[in-house]
């Protein structure tokens, strides 16, 4: 018998494939289609699970698959809700999701990552500090919608409602994997989670945000932005040299031209770096040329890195500069300050 190493993991054959294969082992089709249900629908990690298939063919495909699922490694409980769990991976690498409930807006927003490390380096970041593993696969991002669904259903009695690809990694340096995820999730015949409830957040990779378009995808947009200028962003984000924030704010505008999607802008607010009121005038010339809402989150401060996070004075009066001009904004208190709530703190730790 092959050895788990060799078997091929069933989640990575397409449709198509998988039928072709159930066909070749002489079985029926709609076998293959009671597979992908326990797969997709119902998120299966072993084929122990699908008792609606007779013992010989679950042996059959025990001899032939494997399913890489992915498993709970630690569970950090926060005194505000957030719960952080770092994942591990079939070959051993850690990566890590967070649930953050609302409950009094019954709003339950997982956050999942799509790298193992990242290559982009932002200075601000702990995943930042780790080297770019590997790209996850659609599964293992499915994996953590999955997972943390469970949680959100055991611990506040709902399930998710919200999905951000805002965790470990550059979700467009993984476009494929990213956008077969949001497809897996989305399937009427799986999860059937709306498009309109996932948000994708990126560093500004401006080709990529024009691919989105062309591809006319149904999610919404975040562009981590963090400055007003290119100076500032320069020093912060290295990707921004690269894509500067004209080219990013054309490519941002023709995503908005395209696809009519929602689009938010993240700024994180550092302790006199970027949290005065010319920065704000900088960052509302940004807000002019299409609909976009302004997420202004704390900082949570990681070792090893010289932000602070800013005092509240100073980020209520940043806020209420663009909200008196017409800008809606959101300012997300950092939650989870009690665990290691900053994204790669936790799959960092060793
Ligand atoms: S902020 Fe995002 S893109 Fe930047 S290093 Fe961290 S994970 Fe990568």
């Amino acid at each position: 018998m092959n050895s788990s190493i060799e078997k091929k993991d069933i989640r990575l054959l397409g449709h198509d494939a998988l039928l072709a294969t159930f066909v070749e082992m002489g079985e029926k089709k709609f076998r293959a289609k009671q597979v992908e249900e326990w797969l997709w629908a119902k998120g299966a990690m072993s084929f122990d699970e699908m008792t609606n298939l007779s013992k010989p063919l679950r042996e059959k495909l025990e001899a032939h698959f494997v399913i890489n699922g992915i498993t709970e490694e630690t569970v950090q409980f926060s005194n505000d809700g957030t719960i952080k769990t770092r994942f591990k991976l079939h070959d051993g690498s850690l990566i890590e999701s967070v649930l953050i409930p609302v409950p009094r807006d019954k709003r339950f927003t997982v956050c999942v990552s799509t790298q193992v490390g990242c290559s982009l380096t932002c200075k601000f970041c702990a995943t930042g500090k780790m080297k770019r593993v590997r790209n996850l696969d659609a599964s293992e991002i499915f994996d953590q919608f999955v997972l943390v669904n469970k949680q959100a259903l055991e611990h506040f009695g709902h399930p998710l409602t919200n999905i951000v690809y805002m965790g470990m990694g550059e979700p467009l340096l993984n476009y494929k994997n990213t956008l077969k995820s949001i497809e897996l999730i989305s399937n009427p015949d799986g999860l059937n989670f709306s498009p309109r409830r996932v948000t994708v957040s990126t560093a500004g990779i401006s080709k990529m945000i024009r691919k989105l378009a062309d591809d006319k995808v149904r999610f919404n947009l975040a562009l981590s932005l963090h400055a007003g200028d290119d100076l500032k962003r320069d020093q912060i984000m290295p990707i921004n040299e690269q894509n500067n924030l004209e080219v990013l704010m054309d490519s941002i505008e023709y995503f908005y031209q395209k696809t009519k999607n929602k689009i938010s802008y993240e700024y994180i607010t550092f302790q006199n770096f970027n949290d005065s009121i010319e920065d704000a005038q900088k960052l509302l010339k940004l807000c002019k040329r299409f609909p976009v809402k302004v997420n202004i989150i704390e900082y949570n401060p990681i070792d090893g890195s010289s932000f602070l996070k800013s005092a509240e004075n100073r980020i209520d009066e940043f806020a209420k500069y663009l909200t008196t001009r017409g800008v809606t904004v959101t300012v997300r208190r950092s939650r989870g300050k009690d665990i290691d709530a900053a994204c790669g703190q936790l799959a960092n730790k060793t």
